[in-house]
């Protein structure tokens, strides 16, 4: 029997993908904010609805950067503890101390009522997840944030697509950041996003990207986080097909929630908001329980795999 991934990755007709090649064979250009990178740029801005969105190679990267271009250099970032590694490894990463705050059960993303509790003098920001594309509480976020002076960034690695009352989730905080990977439905193979609400906020974010320098005037301290035109063409390609990509996922998640038993716990999807189906998380009663099913549900497929194990 054919093997199927729980994450097998979409791939565009191949001869869509060749076009683009013998373009970037054609223009030379091969990086360094190509013709084709600056196009899927405009069309990602249009599609999701938001002003100053730059690819990056990867989405961790994308969350390194806002740190450093947010100028949070040190002190404590209130955080979720479910969510993909690279949430917390970025803080660390940036030399920050990561804040663990619970998270909802009903949203898995973090629990704003909280948040509070855990701020000190030391803390500097709130990174939130969106986890699984389900957005967290971003009125009562944006409304601590200010409360005492912290900066906001959303991982929304997995909220491509996903609207919060009608508005991109990856419009919200200081900085939202999205990951492109080869696993997440829409992907440049790999490749991230980031989408500043300020101007000032996306120029440092420009200039952190490229080395901290513009010709030879030096500004900051920088890094390379460009992504490739070839990257770039592997995304417009996808991003033709991330409505139907969408709708059948939507299909999808709806068979499985009419078959599968109540007494089997997943986050309902809130009437304000739109959901882009990447993943459909199952809540189960202990390990045990977990892993009988993983055992029956994996023995000829890899359907299932457990979100954030260990
Ligand atoms: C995928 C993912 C990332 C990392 O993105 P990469 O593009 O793989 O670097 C970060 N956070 C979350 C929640 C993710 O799922």
């Amino acid at each position: 029997m054919k093997k199927i991934n729980v994450t097998k990755s979409f791939l565009p007709p191949l001869d869509e993908f060749v076009a683009y090649l013998e373009n970037i064979w054609e223009s030379g250009n091969l990086t360094n904010q190509g013709p084709l990178l600056t196009q899927l740029e405009e069309q990602l801005s249009k599609k999701l609805d938001v002003n100053n969105i730059q690819i990056v190679s990867n989405g961790t990267i994308a969350l390194q950067i806002a740190l450093r271009a947010l100028d949070i250099t040190d002190g404590e970032i209130i955080t979720t503890p479910f969510s993909y590694v690279a949430t917390t490894s970025s803080i660390l990463w940036e030399r920050c101390t990561p804040v663990f705050v619970d998270i909802e059960p009903h949203t898995f993303c973090i629990d704003v009522k909280k948040i509070e509790a855990a701020i000190t003098p030391q803390t500097k920001a709130i990174m939130a997840v969106h986890v699984f594309g389900y957005p967290c509480d971003v009125e009562a976020i944006e409304a601590i944030a200010a409360r005492y002076k912290l900066k906001v960034v959303y991982d929304a690695a997995h909220a491509f697509g996903a609207k919060y009352k009608g508005r991109s989730l990856l419009d919200f905080g200081d900085i939202s950041t999205c990951s492109f990977h080869a696993t997440k439905p829409f992907h440049t193979s790999e490749g991230g996003a980031v989408v500043a609400r300020n101007a000032e906020v996306s120029r440092r974010l420009n200039l952190i990207k490229h080395f901290g320098h513009v010709g030879d005037d030096h500004y900051t301290l920088g890094i390379n986080a460009k992504a490739s035109e070839f990257q770039a063409a592997m995304g417009l390609c996808n991003l033709k097909y991330i409505d139907d990509i969408i709708t059948r996922r939507k299909a999808v998640h709806e068979l499985y929630e009419s078959l599968l038993d109540s007494r089997f716990y997943r986050p309902a999807i809130a009437s304000y908001t739109q959901h882009n189906y990447a993943y459909f998380p199952v809540l189960f009663q202990d390990d045990k329980e977990t892993l009988d099913v993983m055992r029956v549900l994996n023995a000829k497929k890899k359907l299932t795999s457990q979100n954030f194990y260990p």
